[in-house]
């Protein structure tokens, strides 16, 4: 049965890139439907993020103009993993099939014909992975790079250098629906729900036009996120780290009678003050990363909505 496919695109103030990258995903739409691997009713979904340029109104045009473009807007800025999950959940009961990219045509819209193709060899899951970095900067690539190494050392699995463009099936995404948690790392996330899945890799393009909207304060924080919500493996580090320095601080005491036994304590106000310095320092990051967990916990338990959408192109008035 040839599938219906939707792809979602989150846009977060992106008036520049929207008028030239919009047409590009509706070619793949048409391009795909003629060579028969979709249905000619396949749809471009954007989730507007609460932009505040004119974003929602080129969405709106566009939806006015062809059928094939759709359109909802989020109530306010959520980030993009929320914009991401609100277009998914919107489409998994409209498709077969979602494909998410980023508007900003950085990533290759030809790799869809490869995940389509792993779509129908029986995968419910193809990961966009990326071959190359080379048209970013060297910090990027740098920062991008070390991301993906921290998250695996602290045992978030993720799939290395993929972002969040990829096929997801509904059957994927009817399952994903019970994962209720609110704070979202989708990337690490969709790997847990199984299913047979591949990766297709493609190269990273230019940012077509606009300002990149993940400074390295926005990765960091992604990274953070990433890690407490995927594993528990620092708190386990703490407990180590712990181990070790009351093992040394037995060692300290042993070493502080023995002296003081044979009469020979000295004033050690240099050593004393290192140890109270390093041990405040240790036990303060020690809590800050307990804190991060905490947090989390408050924030879950609060079960707020993780989008909300105020408006769908498909219910204005023409
Ligand atoms: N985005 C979003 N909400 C935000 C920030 C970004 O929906 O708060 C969208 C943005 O429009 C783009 C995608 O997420 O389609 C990726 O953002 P960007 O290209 O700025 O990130 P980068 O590619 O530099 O990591
Ligand atoms: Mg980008």
């Amino acid at each position: 049965m040839t599938p219906r496919l939707f792809i979602v695109i989150p846009c977060y103030n992106e008036q520049e890139v929207l008028p030239i990258t919009a047409p590009m995903f509706l070619d793949k739409i048409k391009s795909l439907s003629a060579a028969g691997k979709i249905r000619e009713d396949s749809r471009v979904l954007f989730v507007n993020d609460g932009s505040k340029d004119k974003t929602w109104d080129i969405i709106c045009d566009l939806a006015r103009r062809d059928e094939h473009y759709l359109g909802i807007s989020q109530s306010r800025n959520r980030g993009h993993q929320n914009a991401v999950l609100a277009g998914l959940m919107e489409a998994k009961d409209q498709c077969d099939i979602t494909i998410s990219i980023d508007c900003d045509g950085q990533d290759d819209i030809n790799a869809m014909d490869a995940m389509v193709d792993a779509y129908h060899d029986g995968c419910e899951v193809v990961y966009g992975v990326r071959s190359s970095r080379e048209t970013d900067t060297f910090f990027k690539r740098a920062t991008a790079q070390g991301f993906y190494k921290f998250l695996a050392m602290m045992g978030a699995e993720v799939v290395y250098n993929h972002a969040d463009y990829r096929l997801i099936s509904s059957r994927v995404l009817q399952e994903f629906a019970n994962f209720r948690e609110v704070n979202l790392f989708l990337r690490g996330m969709i790997p847990l729900v199984g299913f047979k899945s591949t990766s297709v890799s493609y190269s990273r393009a230019e940012r077509i036009a606009g300002e990149s909207h993940y400074p390295l304060k926005k990765m960091i924080a992604l990274a953070v996120d990433g890690i407490t919500s995927l594993s528990v493996k620092p708190l386990r580090l703490i407990t180590g780290f712990g181990v070790f320095v009351a093992l040394v601080s037995f060692i300290g005491v042993l070493w502080a009678l023995i002296t003081a036994l044979c009469g020979k304590a000295v004033a050690g106000w240099a050593s004393m003050t290192c140890i109270v310095c390093f041990v405040s320092g240790v036990q303060l990051i020690c809590l800050g990363i307990i804190g991060e967990y905490i947090g989390k916990i408050y924030m879950e338990t609060k079960q707020r909505p993780r989008y909300i959408i105020s408006e769908r192109t498909w219910e204005q008035e023409k």
